[in-house]
């Protein structure tokens, strides 16, 4: 994906973060248009509305329709703000461009879904819209570059990419996993693709979206799209995420935007003195690996399983406890345990079968 193109809008700013912001779901006409000035007094460039809503379950509020496309078309008329609405179909897609809808995003149940994403990227071959592609419900960074890859070869070079977290088995503080790793390695590998957060869906509750946008502006993310709403107790859908417009600017007038080219000399020194670190880590991880191999031989000649799931068990939740008292964090250091038990078992397993 070598020819990308910035998205942007003339008239919106293009620094740093880009800002899509506006409710869950088109509820009314009323609620859509005053949620919609309140953003644009507040300079939002780039208005966000649901109009048909993947819902889990049968039965909650499954979005206005087609006819809140009219509403959206009204808010643009009437603020001068761009619009933007999730679709999931090629009649939505249809629909959403005939309405004059500026941006496009995929949601996340959608993008998990390859014959989905084939209907769509279908349907936009020959416009010249920009698109937003949200992560799989799944950690599974292919299955998002798949679904990338789709839009991106039916012709649209305004593409982008939004991180709203995982499902995750573990209870934990956020809706969404975030999994910070999964998008950086987005980066990596698709290094023009502009990223926007959505930390409105990765935390769940109003009260994280301020810290997850700072982190996600720290880790040089591009945008941020976010849920507002006039009124968002009363919210038809994932009212405890929603933010009025005025906590929303107030959380962007606090964010720290740190410039990311300057280099220091401090920072020069305390890389090389990670690099070294980061050796002495390699270099005992293949002290540990010699020592499981050993282990290995050991196990084979008295006939013995190589997993020992009670030991295991014990290993990793002794090590996330003092994790936590190092003031790490305790998934961070069970994800470091599982990778290393995962690479000793696949030598232990080439010992025992080498026969
Ligand atoms: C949304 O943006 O309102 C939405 C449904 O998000 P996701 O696809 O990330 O669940
Ligand atoms: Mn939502």
């Amino acid at each position: 994906m070598r020819d990308l193109q910035p998205i942007c809008f003339p008239g919106v700013r293009t620094r740093r973060p880009l800002l899509i912001a506006g409710p869950c779901s088109a509820e009314t006409e009323e609620q859509l248009l005053r949620t919609a000035r309140e953003l644009a007094a507040e300079g939002v460039g780039i208005f966000r509305a649901g109009i048909w809503k993947p819902r889990t379950k049968p039965g909650g509020f499954e979005g206005i329709g087609v006819e809140g496309l009219a509403w959206l078309a009204r808010v643009k008329r009437e603020t001068g703000m761009y619009t933007a609405t999730e679709v999931a179909t090629r009649g939505h897609v249809e629909a959403a461009l005939g309405a004059g809808v500026d941006l496009l995003w995929i949601g996340a149940r959608t993008s998990a879904n390859p014959f989905a994403m084939q209907e769509i990227a279908d349907a936009l071959r020959g416009c010249d819209v920009p698109v937003l592609v949200k992560n799989p419900v799944s950690p599974d960074l292919e299955l998002w570059i798949g679904a990338l890859e789709r839009i991106y070869n039916a012709g649209i070079r305004r593409l982008g990419a939004i991180h709203r977290g995982f499902t995750w088995i573990d209870k934990s503080l956020y809706r969404n996993h975030p999994m910070w790793a999964i998008p950086i390695e987005l980066r990596r590998r698709i290094p023009g693709l502009p990223l926007f957060c959505d930390p409105s869906h990765i935390g769940g509750k109003r009260e994280l979206v301020a810290p997850l946008a700072q982190q996600a502006m720290d880790l040089g993310f591009d945008g941020l799209i976010v849920e507002a709403h006039c009124a968002p107790d009363s919210a038809w859908s994932d009212k405890a995420q929603q933010v009025t417009p005025d906590a929303f600017a107030y959380i962007v007038r606090n964010l720290i935007i740190r410039e990311m080219t300057v280099t220091t000399e401090n920072l020069t020194e305390l890389r090389a003195e990670i690099d070294k670190l980061d050796d002495q880590l390699l270099e005992l991880l293949t002290r540990r690996m010699r020592i499981s191999r050993e282990i290995g031989q050991y196990k084979k000649e008295h006939d013995m399983p190589v997993l020992q799931t009670q030991r295991y068990e014990e290993l990793l939740a002794r090590r996330a406890a003092q994790a936590v008292e190092l003031g790490m964090d305790r998934e961070f250091m069970r994800t470091v345990f599982q990778a290393i038990h995962e690479e000793s078992i696949r030598q232990q397993m080439r010992i025992l079968n080498n026969r």
